[in-house]
């Protein structure tokens, strides 16, 4: 007889994005730009010249130290994990548990609690208030409850947009007992960001951990790589709990390479967030609500029809976001990544023509 699953993954139902054939693709928060041409003739000869017969540098020391460079912090502050998502499951196999817990504010990035939950650490939610901002009184409230060792942000917040200001991030920071891990996916959009913080703590009472990654603004989703600065006591952490040589030679190659098209990066988030102000005036002509972004995508609420009934309707006129609705504090709400120009002209036409 084959072994029932642990009786606590039972209930999980996974994390999934919906696949449908469509042209427009606007669902998942990527980059509509591939990585410079540069970059890929560079990548590419860089990968003809490694030694694939051998294992990667275990420690992936040069790309730990570009961006050490990067962000003016020690290598020791660096660890990297294929995509952040497993920089968070390293976080929680190292500080999670069972008899643990951490701490989110709803509607937030679910697979926080999702990755909390496979590792068998309990969750405290929070409600965030119903413009979507986190309310200090709730953060107080549920760190003294529930003693979290790790309280999790996301700023800009995924899926509602808006990055938290330096003072509210201070002030969760004085209330969490334990780490504050801010979830800067798309971080590059925003003005704040908690790595500013990071510079000025104590390093015996450090405990603010910024995860970031290459799959946004680095045009980089394919090759799964992101990355946590924080106390150099949670990288040996992390690094404990990570398996040998799990960060493959391309990867690494990628990685360092891509830090040399900061530049590029940088401009293509400024027309990315030229596009976001376009939608966000467009989406203002019509009969939906919106919450303002810092990231590279908007929510909104249909006003008049149901949100099931919008996403199928763009998605008849080839063009695919995210359906929120079902999330915590999220009923109603759909979710659209700015693309392209073209493509965010697509978009907009197709929703205006479902809301008519
Ligand atoms: C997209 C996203 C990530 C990215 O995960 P990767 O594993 O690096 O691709 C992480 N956090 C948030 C909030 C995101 O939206």
């Amino acid at each position: 007889m084959r072994p029932a699953v642990r009786p606590d993954l039972r209930r999980l139902s996974g994390y999934h994005s919906a696949h449908v054939d469509v042209e427009v693709r606007l669902n998942t928060n990527e980059s509509p730009f591939g990585p410079p041409e540069a970059l890929r003739t560079e990548l590419t000869a860089a990968i003809a010249r490694l030694d694939l017969n051998r294992y990667p540098d275990r420690d992936a020391h040069a790309l730990r130290h570009e961006l050490a460079r990067h962000h003016d912090v020690a290598v020791e502050q660096v660890y990297c994990a294929n995509g952040s998502n497993e920089v968070l499951q390293s976080l929680l196999l190292a500080y999670g548990g069972p008899g643990r817990t951490v701490a989110v504010f709803e509607p937030t990035y679910q697979l926080h609690a999702h990755i909390a939950r496979v590792t068998g650490t309990d969750v405290a939610v929070g409600q965030r208030t119903d413009d979507h901002a986190l309310d200090l009184a709730e953060v107080a409230r549920v760190v003294a409850d529930s003693e979290p060792v790790v309280t999790f942000l996301c700023s800009p917040n995924n899926p509602t947009g808006r990055a938290e200001p330096a003072e509210v991030v201070a002030a969760v920071a004085a209330l969490a007992p334990g780490l504050l891990v801010v979830d800067e996916a798309y971080g590059q959009f925003a003005r704040t960001t908690a790595l500013e913080r990071l510079r000025h703590e104590r390093p015996e009472d450090a405990a603010t951990v910024v995860v970031r990654t290459f799959s946004k603004t680095w045009s980089m989703a394919g090759v799964r790589l992101g990355y946590l600065v924080g106390p150099p006591e949670v990288v040996e952490a992390c690094e404990a709990v990570t398996l040998p040589y799990h960060l493959d030679a391309v990867k690494q190659e990628a990685g360092r390479l891509a830090l040399r098209y900061t530049a590029e990066m940088e401009a293509r988030v400024a027309l990315l967030v030229e596009e976001r102000g376009r939608i966000a005036a467009g989406l203002g002509s019509l009969p939906v609500d919106t919450w303002p972004s810092d990231a590279n995508f908007i929510l909104f609420r249909p006003r008049e029809r149901t949100a099931s009934a919008v996403w199928h309707g763009l998605v008849e006129r080839s063009v695919l976001v995210r359906d929120c609705s079902t999330w915590p504090g999220l009923s109603g709400c759909l979710r659209v990544t700015v693309g392209t120009p073209e493509e965010n002209d697509r978009f907009l036409e197709a929703l205006e023509a479902c809301l008519r």
